[in-house]
C-alpha cells in the first residue's frame, strides 16, 4: 500500500492505494535526496516498473555503473566502445596519487552537473581531496577532456534519438547555465553503444548514454543514464508520449498477467474510496476511508473491466504527459 499526502481545501489528507505500475521519472538519489527507501518498497511489493526496480537501485552509485561500461569496453573493445579513462578513490585517504591536469573529480553521486568540480594543479585537487574528506563519501577522477560538443544519444523502447548539446555561456559542464541542442542523425555507432547499455541490469527500457566530442577528434563515452534522464530539445513531447505507450503495453501484459495468476476467490485489493476489509486499510477515521476518488493512476484490472480500465488509464496519462 501507498500512502500519498494531499491537500484538499487546506487539510493535509493522507490517501492510501495499491499501485499496479510505477514509472519512475526522477532521480532517486541526488546531491540531497534519497528515495531508495521507496524504491526498495515497491520492489518488495513485486510492484512491475519502467525502468524496473532492480536496475533502478543498481544506477544509485555512478561508479557502480561505470564498472559495467568498464566490462562492456573489455568486451567490444576501446574503438567500439571508447569510454573515458576514470580511477576510483574508495575515500580522501587515497586521493595521494596526483593525476595528470587538468582532472575533472566527481565526488559522491549527484546529477545536473552537480559535485563535479575541473581542476588544473596538485595544490587544487589537495583542497579538493579535503572537501571530499568532510562528504565522507567516494570520489573519481578522470582527464579534462577539451570538447566541442556533449553527446546524448537515447532509447525509449525501440526509439532512437541523438542529440548534441554545446555550452554558450561558456561553463566547461555543457549542461550547467545556458546551452544550444541540436537533434542529429542516428548512426549505427550510436545505436551500438545504446543498444549495448540498454542490456545493463537485466535490460532498461529507457537509457542514455552520455559521451563527450573532443576538439581531438575522439569521442569520449562518460556515463549512462536510465529513466530519470532529462528529455531533451522539441522531440520532448513525442518522447513523453512514447513513454507513456510503453508504460500501458507493459501493464496490458503484466497487469493482465498478475490477474490472471491469482485465485478467482481471491477479494480485490482495496482501492481510494472504497470501503477496505477490517485489517487490510488503515485504522478507522483514516482520511482515505473518507470516500473522496483518488487522482492516482491505479489501474484494478479484473478480466471484464479490462476495456474500460485501459480506457480510464489513457485517460490519466493523457492528464499526465498532455494529450494523447
Ligand atoms: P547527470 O547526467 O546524471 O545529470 P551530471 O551532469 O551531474 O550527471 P556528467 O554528465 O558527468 O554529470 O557531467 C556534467 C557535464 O560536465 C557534462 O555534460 C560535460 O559537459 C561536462 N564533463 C563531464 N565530464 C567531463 C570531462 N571529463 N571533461 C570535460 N567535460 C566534462
Amino acid at each position: 500500500m501507498v500512502d500519498i499526502q494531499v491537500m484538499r481545501n487546506g487539510t493535509r489528507v493522507v490517501r492510501s492505494f495499491k499501485p499496479d505500475f510505477v514509472l519512475v521519472r526522477q532521480h532517486v538519489r541526488d546531491a540531497s535526496e534519497d528515495w531508495r527507501n521507496l524504491i526498495m518498497g515497491f520492489h518488495y511489493g513485486g510492484i512491475p516498473s519502467i525502468n524496473s526496480f532492480h536496475s533502478i537501485y543498481n544506477f544509485q552509485d555512478k561508479p557502480w555503473v561505470m564498472s559495467q561500461l568498464i566490462q562492456l569496453q573489455k568486451k567490444l573493445g576501446p574503438e567500439n566502445f571508447p569510454l573515458i579513462e576514470q580511477a576510483y578513490y574508495p575515500n580522501h585517504k587515497e586521493m595521494l596519487v596526483t593525476p595528470k591536469f587538468p582532472v575533472v573529480v566527481k565526488i559522491g553521486h549527484a546529477h545536473s552537473g552537480m559535485g563535479k568540480v575541473k581542476v588544473d594543479n596538485h595544490h587544487a585537487f589537495q583542497d579538493i581531496a579535503s572537501v571530499v574528506a568532510v562528504t565522507k563519501s567516494y570520489a573519481t577522477t578522470e582527464p579534462y577532456i577539451d570538447c566541442k560538443y556533449d553527446l546524448h544519444v537515447q532509447k525509449i523502447g525501440n526509439n532512437y534519438k541523438a542529440f548534441i548539446r554545446k555550452s554558450i555561456s561558456g561553463n566547461w559542464k555543457a549542461n550547467t547555465g545556458s546551452a544550444m541542442l541540436e537533434q542529429v542523425q542516428m548512426n549505427e555507432r550510436y545505436k551500438m553503444w545504446v543498444d549495448e547499455c540498454s542490456q545493463l541490469f537485466g535490460g532498461l527500457d529507457i537509457v542514455a548514454v552520455e559521451a563527450l566530442q573532443g576538439k581531438d577528434g575522439r569521442e569520449y563515452i562518460i556515463e549512462v543514464n536510465d529513466s530519470s534522464m532529462a528529455l531533451l530539445g522539441e522531440t520532448q513531447e513525442e518522447d513523453r508520449r512514447l513513454i507513456s505507450e510503453m508504460v500501458l503495453q507493459k501493464m496490458q501484459v503484466l497487469c493482465k498477467a498478475n490477474t490472471m495468476s491469482g485465485p478467482p476467490s481471491q477479494p480485490p485489493p482495496p482501492v481510494p474510496g472504497r470501503q477496505m476489509p477490517p485489517g487490510q486499510g488503515p485504522p478507522p477515521g483514516h482520511p482515505s476511508q473518507q470516500g473522496a476518488p483518488g487522482q492516482a493512476p491505479v489501474a484494478q484490472m479484473g478480466q471484464s473491466q479490462d476495456e474500460d480500465t485501459m480506457q480510464n488509464l489513457r485517460k490519466t496519462f493523457a492528464g499526465i504527459f498532455g494529450d494523447m
